[in-house]
């Protein structure tokens, strides 16, 4: 069962500190297309300095900091609401992948089929064994209390929050997006403490529905 659970993508390099998988800078590409068109997202590229990519993908891990440098760039060349959207639209395309490339079909089967308390206590396990894909090397720990999960990243590298927004709405619907197929449609995620405010760590707590 463990195995079976685990996200099959490539194994963490721990000497790659602050570096963190491509999507944070591929789903956000997609996303700034689809809600506010090539033009606006190539505009907030070459603002951000990753012409490199307006094309291109990405090959391997990308270092968080060009991935601040983007988000930055979203939250000064944007809306603010608009920019939100987009990083929760990037999450969600995000979840998305991990989805459907990461989390063997086996396993998901499985899940999906648990009573709901179980399958959330081992999905935010297989997470927080996988949290380079959105943590990089920050230390990330997880746990139940009741009828809610929690995650915390100690040190998050990409905290959106110390990027100009509010709070973390990337990891928000990552989180969303996982919990919500695999546990329940209508699990909640929400982030309680955010180290853009001040916390050591941002935290977030999954809820099942009552
Ligand atoms: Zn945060």
């Amino acid at each position: 069962m463990r195995a079976s659970l685990s996200l099959d993508g490539a194994a963490p390099d721990h000497t790659a500190i602050h570096r963190v998988g491509p999507n944070a800078i591929i789903q956000t590409r997609a996303a700034l297309d689809a809600l506010c068109g090539i033009g606006a997202r190539c505009l907030i590229f070459n603002a951000a300095g990753l012409q490199a990519w307006q094309a291109d993908d990405p090959a391997d891990m990308v270092p968080a900091d060009i991935i601040n440098q983007l988000n930055s760039e979203i939250g000064r060349g944007l809306p603010m609401a608009q920019a939100q959207a987009v990083m929760r639209e990037a999450g969600r395309r995000t979840g998305d992948y991990i989805l459907a490339n990461r989390i063997p079909a086996a396993a998901q089967a499985v899940l999906t089929r648990l009573p709901r308390r179980i399958a959330l206590r081992l999905l935010l396990k297989a997470v927080t064994r996988n949290a380079w894909t959105f943590a990089g090397s920050a230390r990330v720990t997880s746990g139940m209390k009741g009828n809610a999960g929690w995650i915390a990243i100690e040190g998050n590298p990409i905290c959106l929050g110390r990027s100009g927004f509010d709070h973390c709405h990337w990891h928000e619907a990552v989180f969303m997006r996982l919990f919500e197929a695999l546990v329940s449609p209508h699990v909640m995620v929400r982030e309680t403490a955010c180290m853009g405010s001040g916390a050591p760590a941002c935290r977030f707590e999954i809820s099942l529905p009552r």
